[in-house]
């Protein structure tokens, strides 16, 4: 695997026990999500509320969201448990940066675990306002959700957002949401976190654009690019998802530009132990859920 050159050592041997970030390592490391972010400040057009956040879920199933309190007693308990464990992320169910929670959480999992990789997914809007949150908070890898990069692709994939207490519609919304992930972006990069774009392949509206998503990613200096496909629920139900042979093609079409994570499983906001096994869903179903 090819790594970046501009890394520590520390950070090049923390990349190569993510296991989103590292396929390497998918097999070895677990990461463990906490569900403290509920709510969410934009309106993508393939999401429904009841469910967790599409950017890092997959729908029907509901999450319950847990304290900051308790997602620290979660993790002590599933860590001690599952010492492969290497990451704690924040995923969801809404949107992480969208919720105070979010970062009383983190500084309590590095308070009390040191050497953890803690880890981010969100829709960016808020990336540059709570930037330096985010990096006092220390985490080190983080992924947005980046589905367009011109406005009238992207007005056609989100509803509205609420930023600083308006909501916005339309192009203007889709303006002021490309600006801040790309800033955010840029931030990130800068203060040395590892970033990672999702993208949310949507047949019909961006799939002859993702090429310029990952073009742009190129010069942005972002590790590594997931085009993951639509799950089609809410006003995008009727649109049919890509083929694996259609998201392979995006995928080889986007490889010169930037790495290619192949092997997302699409999580649940609630997820723990190895990407193929989620240990979540197991306890669910034996009705062993974890208490805490
Ligand atoms: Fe739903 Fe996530 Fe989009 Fe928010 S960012 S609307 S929670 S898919
Ligand atoms: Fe990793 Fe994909 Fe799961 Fe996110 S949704 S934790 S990127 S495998």
């Amino acid at each position: 695997m090819i790594l970046k050159d501009c890394m520590s050592d520390e950070t090049r041997r923390k990349i190569s026990e993510h296991p989103c970030y590292s396929p390497e390592a998918q097999h070895k490391f677990g990461r463990l999500h906490l569900a403290v972010a509920p709510s969410c400040n934009i309106q993508c057009n393939y999401c429904d509320r009841k469910f967790d956040c599409v950017n890092e879920s997959r729908p029907g199933v509901t999450s319950e969201v847990l304290s900051p309190k308790s997602a620290l007693e979660k993790t002590a308990q599933i860590l001690k448990q599952h010492p492969y464990i290497r990451v704690v992320g924040i995923a969801g169910p809404g949107d992480p940066l969208d919720n105070d929670e979010t970062f009383e959480t983190f500084r309590l999992i590095r308070e009390n675990f040191p050497d953890i990789t803690l880890c981010i997914s969100t829709n960016g809007l808020l990336l540059p306002d709570r930037f330096s949150e985010l990096a006092e908070s220390d985490v080190e890898t983080l992924t947005v959700t980046l589905n367009a990069i011109d406005p009238d692709i992207q007005k056609e994939i989100i509803d509205m957002i609420y930023y600083n207490g308006k909501k916005y519609e339309g192009r203007e919304a889709a303006e002021i949401l490309i600006e801040n992930q790309l800033k955010g972006i840029q931030m990130a990069v800068t203060a040395g976190m590892t970033v990672k774009i999702n993208t949310v392949l949507i047949p019909g509206i961006n799939d002859k654009h993702i090429i310029e998503i990952a073009k742009k990613m190129n010069g942005l200096g972002v590790y590594i690019m997931n085009v993951m496909p639509l799950i089609n629920q809410a006003a995008f139900a009727d649109i049919v998802p890509p083929t694996d042979a259609e998201r392979k093609a995006v995928q080889d079409a986007c490889a010169p530009y930037v790495k290619q994570m192949k092997h997302c499983r699409q999580c649940r906001s609630d997820a723990y132990g190895l990407l193929g096994n989620d240990l979540s869903v197991e306890k669910k179903a034996s009705g062993k859920e974890l208490k805490t």
